[in-house]
C-alpha cells in the first residue's frame, strides 16, 4: 500500500499516508526559515538528538525491474546479478532544477529502481518529495510543479542497507544547528556501529536505519564553526563507500569518500544571454545527456565540492589513502555510454572482450551476447577473435515485477519469459556465449539450456570478469559467500554446474588492463581499482568477518 503525502493532497489517484501511519496527512512538506516559522514534514518523527528534525515523504509507486531472475522459479533465490546500489544527482542554478533532476534520475534509474527523491530549494524554502518505485511514476508535472527553487538534488535507490522501507528513502532532509541539510548518498558505510555508538553516547536520537543518516548525525555534532569544516570534518570520520549531494538553502555539496568507490561526476550547463553558468553532478555522465550539460570533471576521491553564488570551490577532506573505485562499475553496473572515473564504460567493456578472446579464445561459429549488460563484451571479443556477431538472444524488455505464472512449475520459466533465442541463428552453430557475471549459476545454466535447446551444437561460456568469490560492503547488493557459486566450486565444476561445453573468465589482470588500456600516465592505473569481490582482498579495514571466512559449499 502506498504510503506518503504530497502537501496533503491526493496526487494521480494514489492514496497517500504519512510516513507514520498514526499520524494525520499533513501540509508539512515546506520549510520556510522566515519569522523563525519553520515547519517541518511530519510532526510525528521526533526530533533528532537535541538539534536536528527529520523529514519523510513520499508517493507510491509499482517497480519495473531489469535483472534476469527477481525470484528464481526453480529454488526460491532472490536474484542472479548483483543490484546496483543507488545513483545521485544534483543541480545548481537553474529556474527548473527539479525537472532537470528528474531527468537526470531519469537515466539513473538503472542504478536502483526501489524508491526515489527530489529536494529542492529556492533560497529561503525546501521542498522534499519522495516515493517507492520508479522516477517517472512518482515525479508527474503536478508532482514537479510542488518543487521550485533554482537548486535541487534527487536520488533514485536500491536499498542496500536499512530496510526498504519509505521512511529510508532518500534525499533525506533535517532542520539542525547547522540549518537546513538535505542529503543524498550513493554507497554503504562500512563502521556504522562505532560512529553510531559514539553518537548516541552523545544523545543522538535515529530515526532511520539508513547509514547516510550517520553523515548528518555528524554534521549535526560537529564543533566545528562553519557548516563546511562540519561536514569536511564529518566526512573524514565515516569509513566506506558514500558519493554524496547535499543541499542547504543555499548552497549545493558533492563528496566523494577517499577511496572513491562510488562515481560522481561534474557537468555544466552554459548560461544563456550572459547568465551565470548552471552546474550539474550525477552519479554517471550519461544522466548530463538530457540535460544538454557537459562533463566537466570528475569529484576527485576525498575531495568536498561546494557551489553557491560565489562560485565553486573545492577543497580535500583526506589526501593520503590509495583510491580504490569499484571495477564492477566498469564490468556491469554503469551504462556504456557513460563516462566513470573519467574513462568511457564502452571503451572499458569492449576492451574486456578483446582480452577474453585473446585469453580464451575458443573455435566457433557463432559470438552471441547475453543482453543487455553483455553486449559490448561480446561486440570485442568478436572483433579480436574475428568470428562473427549477432543477436542470438532476444530479450523482451516489457517484462515487469508481477506476471502470471503458469499453474503447473514449468522448468526455465522465468528467464524465457525475459528472453528468446532466435533459432534460425543458432542452429547447428558452435556458440561463443559472452556474459558479465556469474552470481549463483543457476541463471547461467537457464541460458546455456536454451542456447542449446534452440539447436547449438556446441556453447562455449565466457565471462568477462573473474569469477565473484567475496561479497561487496560498499554499496553492491551481493549475496552472502555461501550462495556465490565461484566461492565454493572449481571453474571446471561451475562448467558442469551450467551445463556449458567450456566455460572461461577472464583474469584480474586482464580485466583492469581493459580497464586501463589508453590512460595517460597520470590517470586511472590497475592499482586504482576496487576488486575485492574477485580477491577477497578489501581496501578497508571494516568488514563484515562472517562474511568472508570460508564458504559453506551449498549448491
Ligand atoms: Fe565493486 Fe566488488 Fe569492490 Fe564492491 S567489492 S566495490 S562490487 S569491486
Amino acid at each position: 500500500m502506498s504510503e506518503l503525502l504530497l502537501q496533503g493532497e491526493l496526487v494521480a489517484g494514489r492514496e497517500f499516508a504519512t510516513a507514520d501511519s498514526s499520524a494525520s496527512l499533513r501540509n508539512d512538506n515546506q520549510r520556510s526559515n522566515d519569522n523563525g516559522n519553520r515547519r517541518s514534514f511530519d510532526s510525528s518523527v521526533a526530533a533528532l538528538g537535541t538539534s536536528l528534525r527529520m523529514t519523510a515523504s513520499g508517493v507510491d509507486g509499482n517497480a519495473d525491474v531489469d535483472d534476469y531472475d527477481q525470484v528464481d522459479e526453480e529454488d526460491g533465490t532472490p536474484f542472479d546479478k548483483l543490484r546496483e546500489e543507488c545513483g545521485v544527482m544534483a543541480v545548481y542554478n537553474h529556474s527548473d532544477a527539479a525537472r532537470l533532476t528528474y531527468w537526470g534520475l531519469y537515466a539513473l534509474q538503472h542504478r536502483g529502481q526501489e524508491s526515489a527523491g527530489i529536494a529542492s530549494a529556492d533560497g529561503q524554502q525546501v521542498n522534499d518529495i519522495k516515493g517507492m518505485g520508479l522516477v517517472s511514476e512518482i515525479f508527474t508535472d503536478d508532482v514537479l510543479a510542488r518543487l521550485p527553487g533554482h537548486m535541487a538534488i534527487g536520488h533514485t535507490r536500491y536499498s542496500t542497507t536499512g530496510d526498504s522501507a519509505l521512511l529510508n528513502a532518500q534525499p533525506i532532509s533535517v532542520e539542525s544547528t547547522k540549518g537546513l541539510i538535505a542529503i543524498a548518498h550513493n554507497g554503504n558505510l562500512v563502521n556504522l556501529g562505532t560512529a553510531k555508538e559514539r553518537l548516541e553516547r552523545d544523545g543522538a536520537l535515529f530515526q532511520t536505519t539508513s547509514d547516510s543518516e550517520i553523515i548528518i548525525q555528524l554534521i549535526a555534532h560537529s564543533k566545528q564553526s562553519t557548516l563546511v569544516d562540519c561536514i569536511a570534518e564529518s566526512l573524514g570520520q565515516v569509513e566506506g563507500a558514500f558519493s554524496i549531494v547535499m543541499m542547504t538553502r543555499n548552497r549545493i555539496f558533492a563528496a566523494r569518500d577517499p577511496h572513491g568507490f562510488r562515481p560522481l561526476s561534474m557537468g555544466r550547463i552554459a548560461g544563456v544571454d550572459g547568465e551565470p553558468d548552471t552546474f550539474v553532478f550525477a552519479s554517471e555522465t550519461c544522466a548530463f545527456d538530457l540535460l544538454h550539460a557537459k562533463y566537466e570533471r570528475d569529484v576527485k576521491p576525498g575531495e568536498l565540492v561546494m557551489v553557491s553564488e560565489d562560485g565553486v570551490t573545492s577543497r580535500y577532506f583526506d589526501t593520503t589513502t590509495q583510491q580504490a573505485s569499484c571495477v564492477f562499475e566498469h564490468v556491469y553496473f554503469s551504462r556504456p555510454d557513460s563516462k566513470v572515473y573519467g574513462r568511457w564504460v564502452q571503451q572499458s567493456r569492449e576492451e574486456m572482450g578483446r582480452q577474453l578472446a585473446r585469453e580464451s579464445g575458443v573455435p566457433a561459429d557463432l559470438v552471441v551476447p547475453v543482453p543487455d549488460s553483455g553486449v559490448t563484451a561480446a561486440l570485442g571479443y568478436a572483433a579480436e577473435s574475428g568470428i562473427p556477431f549477432n543477436l542470438g538472444l532476444i530479450r523482451n524488455h516489457y517484462v515487469g515485477r508481477t506476471f502470471i505464472q503458469p499453474e503447473q512449475r514449468v522448468r526455465d520459466f522465468g528467464v524465457r519469459m525475459k528472453l528468446n533465442p532466435v533459432r534460425n541463428l543458432l542452429e547447428g552453430k558452435r556458440v561463443v556465449l559472452i556474459d558479465d557475471s556469474i552470481i549463483r549459476g543457476t541463471t547461467s545454466r537457464k541460458i546455456v539450456r536454451m542456447v542449446r535447446a534452440a539447436g547449438a551444437k556446441e556453447v562455449h561460456l565466457r565471462i568477462s570478469c573473474p569469477p565473484t568469490i567475496s561479497p561487496c560492503f560498499y554499496g553492491v547488493d551481493t549475496p552472502s559467500k555461501k550462495d556465490l557459486i565461484a566461492a565454493n566450486k572449481s571453474v571446471a565444476e561451475i562448467c558442469a554446474f551450467v551445463e556449458a561445453d567450456s566455460l572461461a573468465y577472464l583474469s584480474l589482470v586482464g580485466l583492469t588492463h581493459a580497464c586501463t588500456k589508453g590512460e595517460p600516465a597520470h590517470g586511472l592505473s590497475p592499482g586504482s581499482f576496487c576488486t575485492a569481490c574477485y580477491t577477497g582482498d578489501y581496501p578497508t579495514q571494516w568488514v563484515d568477518v562472517s562474511e568472508i571466512l570460508p564458504a559453506v559449499a551449498t549448491v
